[in-house]
């Protein structure tokens, strides 16, 4: 098993560092190796993400990537800013499923800014399908408007799609994973306006009959921003295009507390895959050792799951994360300040000591059994 390791810049390096920690403390066998990518490979090699690094990506079962980006390079052109290493390593490895759970566990739930009752328990799946839709549509640009309201104008115009097949293969994604938790799939559309999500809509429905033990059910995108935050729990399986999987995914996150909790896996038709936390770079706390490593971590379960067929060392991690937070350890991101009287004490940490606790919970446990 072959991972290649991607920290990126800001506080990439410091989270993926206690992930490869956790990795290596479960005792399997793995091929790990590391490049640069994001900004940090723009300052060596003039690319955000050069060929060595893709080779390397191409080559591995899976990538295990931390974030990238920082301020400092928003006046590149588009096409050097670290970002676009992710857009570019999703295209060539053809990842077009995108799974990011929303969990909230039962120790966080003070974290939301919802009430309690609304969020303890909350585990939803939103699945987005990640090559098509307007971010890739072809034309787009800006002109000069020959018609509507201000003709002559300069306007910017981009491009809406889906084909047929690519709705298709992410329908079969969702459906799949609904058959391993509660077999029920909402598919998110905004078919009462748009031609492309009339297209999604009836593809979906189509597929969905393949599956009669699965429900279905159809949901217009400003109606889910607004149930996601009325009644969370209603969902389990979201399904949805790249631009309202993009927002509905980061609106899901908050409502567990923090997007530093929050995994996220990128899957291509052979299950090779990209795991990354759901949060970016953070320029602002970087180099402080005070992010949570956790969303990092759960990534390189979701890692050990869906690509490299280990679902038990998976479980281990997942079960290690939970114990550590029963004990009390937080992050400053998950820390309720004026909590500590609490029983047990609730303990701020930094981001190595917070992955240490994991490695311990791994390694007691496994000592035990
Ligand atoms: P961000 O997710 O980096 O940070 C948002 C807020 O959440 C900040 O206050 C940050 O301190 C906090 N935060 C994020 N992760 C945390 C963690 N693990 N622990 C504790 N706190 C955490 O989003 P942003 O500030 O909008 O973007 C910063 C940079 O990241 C930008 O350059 C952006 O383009 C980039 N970005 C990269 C990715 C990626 O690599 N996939 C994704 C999103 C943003």
């Amino acid at each position: 098993m072959k991972i290649a390791v991607l920290p990126g810049d800001g506080i990439g390096t410091e989270i993926v560092a206690e992930a490869v920690k956790v990795l290596k403390a479960l005792d399997l066998k793995f091929e790990m190796e590391t490049a640069l990518v994001g900004g940090a490979a723009y300052e060596a090699h003039g690319h955000p993400l050069p060929d060595s690094t893709l080779k390397l990506a191409r080559q591995a079962d899976a990538v295990l990537f931390g974030a990238v980006g920082d301020w400092k390079y928003d006046k590149l052109e588009r096409a050097l800013r670290p970002e676009q290493a992710v857009l570019g390593l999703r295209k060539n490895l053809g990842l077009f499923a995108n799974f990011r759970p929303a969990i909230c566990y039962e120790q966080l739930v003070g974290a939301s800014s919802l009430k309690p009752e609304l969020v303890a328990g909350l585990d939803i799946l939103i699945i987005r399908e990640l090559t098509g839709d307007i971010y890739f549509g072809q034309p787009r640009g800006r002109r000069t408007a020959v018609d509507g309201h201000f003709p002559g104008a300069e306007e910017a115009f981009d491009t809406m799609r889906y084909t047929r097949p690519e709705i298709e293969r992410i329908a079969h994604v969702a459906f799949q994973a609904a058959r391993k938790r509660s077999r029920r799939v909402t598919s998110v559309d905004k078919a009462n306006v748009l031609e492309t999500f009339q297209l999604w809509k009836d593809v979906v429905t189509e597929i969905g009959r393949q599956y009669p033990d699965v429900e279905l059910d159809h949901m217009y995108v400003d109606n889910a921003a607004m149930q996601l935050v009325r009644a969370p729990k209603k969902f389990d399986v979201v399904v949805t295009g790249n631009m309202f999987g993009d927002i509905l995914s980061d609106e899901a996150a908050m409502l567990t507390g923090s997007i530093g909790m929050l995994p996220s896996a990128s899957l291509n038709t052979s299950s090779q895959g990209l795991y990354e936390p759901s949060h970016g770079s953070a320029p602002d706390i970087a180099g402080q050792g005070i992010a949570n490593p956790l969303a990092t971590i759960l990534s390189a379960a979701m890692m050990l799951r869906f690509s490299l067929d280990q679902p038990q060392a998976a479980d281990r991690i997942e079960s290690a994360v939970k114990h550590v937070l029963a004990s009390g350890l937080r992050t400053a991101d998950i820390y309720p300040e004026g909590m500590s009287a609490q029983i047990p004490p609730v303990v701020k940490v930094g981001t190595r000591e917070m992955g240490d606790a994991v490695v311990a919970a791994i390694t007691k446990k496994t000592t035990k059994s």
